[in-house]
């Protein structure tokens, strides 16, 4: 099944669902104590079964840990399902992989050589309005939800939409995922939604992968103000590597650090990291023209052609160039603890803080 087929079919929901592990309470390592890879965002959607291959990606560069998307707003809700049930298996018959549901089975991947795996959903659309969802992903593996996919949908606005803020189930939305230990993530929402969520939120938010828009204008991009916002939760800021979001042609591990550099002196090196968003399959959307008109206006809906021009073609920086970034960042004179910080740190001390510790809702 392509992605495109994903985005038109409705799915049923099946296949075998990982049973949540139980886990040590604590951190065994500091955060910062050694240099780990933690890219915080994968940019393939769902096409199967065979979709977990693309990870070699990320292990042949030396990942330690990445977070798989399994779901966005532009796909039916139970697609995410079918996406978990398929990686979950996938990851199962891997010998290199773990998939993670504690820190500490995280750390017991790295201490047996393997990469760390958790699941992300781009939306709350993948709820159905139906809160209950909340803790089921969860104990499936999800460690990140986003409030909106680019468009409103029931729980709040999206960076391209007429942001109307959270609605009453967007907040208890958050409120569930505080206390079921799921990070709340404000990328690809609307401005309101995201202030309202960190707000609300009694946990260290995020924005798993989004640039800065004072570097380059584009709606996905987060404004000065969020910035500051997500790390007087705590949080941290994501960098991801795609052209569009980075400014300045194709993407580049300067381009990257450029980001980096502006969140770490706006409010510190503690809340910033990399998310590379990448697709490794190179997959780009379809011509306009081969389109039917409800994709067509699909597409028109999540990615409108006034912020995504055709004729700028997705460049994605690979995950090869994550051990590249600690080293620019050091070439440029970061601390050795900064970018151990930068690189993982960062983002394992907000797991540490939000996630539940033994992978099960008390
Ligand atoms: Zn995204």
């Amino acid at each position: 099944m392509n992605r495109r087929d994903v985005l038109i079919a409705s799915v049923a929901a099946g296949g075998s669902l990982l049973a949540a592990r139980s886990g040590a309470a604590t951190l065994a390592v500091r955060p910062d104590a050694e240099l780990r890879l933690w890219d915080n965002h994968t940019g393939f959607g769902y096409e199967g079964p065979q979709d977990v291959s693309l990870l070699d990606h990320w292990r042949s560069a030396g990942a330690h840990y990445v977070c798989v998307n399994v779901g966005f707003d532009m796909a039916p809700w139970s697609s995410t399902f079918l996406a978990i049930a398929d990686y979950t298996k996938a990851i199962a018959a891997r010998s290199d992989m773990r998939l993670c549901a504690t820190l500490a089975d995280v750390q017991d991947a790295w201490r047996t050589g393997r990469m760390a795996v958790t699941f992300n959903i781009e939306g709350m659309g993948a709820l159905n309005e139906t809160l209950s969802l909340v803790e089921l992903y969860y104990r499936l593996g999800v460690r990140q939800m986003l409030i909106a996919y680019n468009a409103n949908n029931a729980a709040g606005g999206g960076c391209h939409d007429e942001d109307r803020g959270l609605t009453d189930f967007g907040r208890a939305v958050i409120r569930e995922m505080n206390r079921v230990g799921m990070v709340v993530d404000c990328a690809h929402s609307g401005i309101r939604s995201g202030l309202e969520a960190m707000r609300l939120s009694d946990k260290p938010c995020i924005f798993s992968h989004a640039n800065v828009r004072a570097l380059h204008d584009h709606e996905r991009n987060i404004t000065d103000e969020q910035i500051k916002a997500v790390a007087a939760t705590g949080g941290v800021v994501g960098i991801n590597g795609l052209n569009l979001f980075l400014g300045r042609g194709p993407s580049t591990v300067e381009g990257v650090v450029r980001h980096i550099d502006y969140i770490s002196k706006l409010v510190g090196p503690a809340h910033v990291g990399i998310a590379l968003d990448c697709d490794p399959s190179g997959w780009t959307p379809p011509p306009p023209e081969s389109l039917t008109p409800e994709m067509a206006a699909l597409f028109e809906k999540y990615w409108p052609a006034r912020q995504y021009s055709y004729d700028v073609k997705d460049d994605y920086l690979q995950p090869k160039a994550l051990p590249q970034i600690a080293r620019e960042l050091t070439a440029q004179g970061y601390a050795e603890k900064d970018v151990r910080a930068i690189m993982g740190g960062n983002f394992m001390r907000v797991a540490a803080e939000v996630w539940a510790p033994r992978g099960m809702v008390a």
